[in-house]
């Protein structure tokens, strides 16, 4: 009896020990001003956004940008000998794996935690939280008002029933977004609810799925499909490129928001943790809590036309502006990353690729 109670105390001193190290682990160590940054975006605003860091903090940080494939192999065959402190990734799906491959370091922080929509961040294990979410995305739908008409294709639902066979353009259904999507109707309608949506899709393709989501909306916008899917800030970059080829997309397509009158549009996060060796771990919290800040969060979300997730802070971008607001669904992302085992099960089943 009293050894079990000296293992609990113990324990329990473990415990505090961690979170104080994961905390402020810089008042207690003689720390280097370095911070080693993994990843894979690649945003012009970014440049202000690392500055403006390190022009607060003293904190230099060392970069390694990459895609998000090569980020996560990478990290795997460093493993205990990475030299990573924080990992920037984008989407769900790839958040849930990096943490599935146990790459993240739980991170307790109560500004955080306090700013950052407890849907919008992954599990909390009890140890603490291993990846949040910065910005947010949108999973939308564009169409060609010659094809078809706003009503046949106002949902996600729409988009597989038999109507619009042969009109449907989407990316690779096993690409990370599309899992993402799958993911969050699994979690409205269960696993064979999903599956009959997927094949749906499946069925009604226009043509074998290729290309990035860029690519679908310029397949609409040629009329070679009729209706595609597509991350809104895909869309926003074509709204505000100054190619007149890319006018010519953006006036021969729509967007619209899906699932307005039922239950929202599906959501998706850019986020990131601490690297569960990082070498200065003090100062991965300082720049995940800095990532929070308002001016940080503003350069974060609108370096790929997206929207902060901190309540209270605005963007200023044309096209975010005149592309206007939206209902977004209020499923928790840490469950749309977990449901990626299953997402995969539907679409070996149904033959989506
Ligand atoms: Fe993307």
């Amino acid at each position: 009896m009293k050894i079990s109670k000296n293992i609990a105390i113990l324990l329990s001193c473990l415990t505090t020990v961690f979170n104080v190290n994961a905390q402020t682990a810089g008042s207690t160590e003689n720390q280097e001003q370095i911070l080693n940054l993994y990843s894979s975006r690649h945003y012009q605003t970014d440049e202000k956004l690392y500055s403006d860091f390190t022009k607060f903090t003293g904190i230099k940080i060392n970069r390694l940008d990459t895609d998000d494939n090569a980020l996560l192999e990478r990290l795997k065959s460093e493993g205990k000998n990475s030299q990573a402190d924080v990992i920037l990734m984008t989407d769900a799906s790839r958040l849930w794996k990096a943490e599935a491959n146990d790459l993240f370091l739980p991170v307790k922080s109560k500004i955080l935690d306090s700013k950052i929509p407890e849907n919008l961040r992954g599990k909390d294990s009890g140890e603490g939280v291993k990846w949040y979410g910065f910005s947010t995305r949108a999973r939308v739908i564009v169409y060609n008002k010659n094809l078809v008409k706003a009503g046949e294709v106002d949902t996600y639902d729409k988009l597989a029933e038999p109507q619009n066979k042969g009109k449907v353009c989407t990316r690779s259904a096993s690409h990370p977004y599309m899992m993402s999507l799958l993911s969050s109707i699994i979690e409205q309608k269960g696993e064979e609810g999903a599956a009959v949506w997927a094949k749906g899709m499946a069925d009604n393709l226009a043509k074998p799925p290729k290309g990035g989501d860029i690519d679908q909306i310029r397949s609409v916008a040629s009329g070679e499909c009729g209706v595609a899917l597509t991350n809104s800030y895909y869309y926003a970059r074509l709204m505000l490129s100054p190619k007149q080829e890319d006018k010519d997309v953006v006036a021969k397509t729509t967007l619209i928001w899906p699932n307005q009158s039922t239950n929202g549009t599906h959501v998706n996060v850019a986020g990131g943790g601490i690297a569960k060796y990082s070498p200065h771990k003090a100062n991965a919290v300082k720049f995940l809590e800095y990532l929070a800040s308002d001016s940080a969060q503003k350069y974060f979300a609108e370096g790929n036309n997206e929207w902060p997730v901190v309540k209270g802070v605005a963007v200023d971008n044309a096209a975010l502006k005149s592309l206007g607001t939206f209902k977004q669904q209020a499923v928790n992302i840490a469950a749309i990353g977990m449901n990626q085992v299953k997402a995969q099960k539907i679409l070996d089943k149904v033959g989506y690729k």
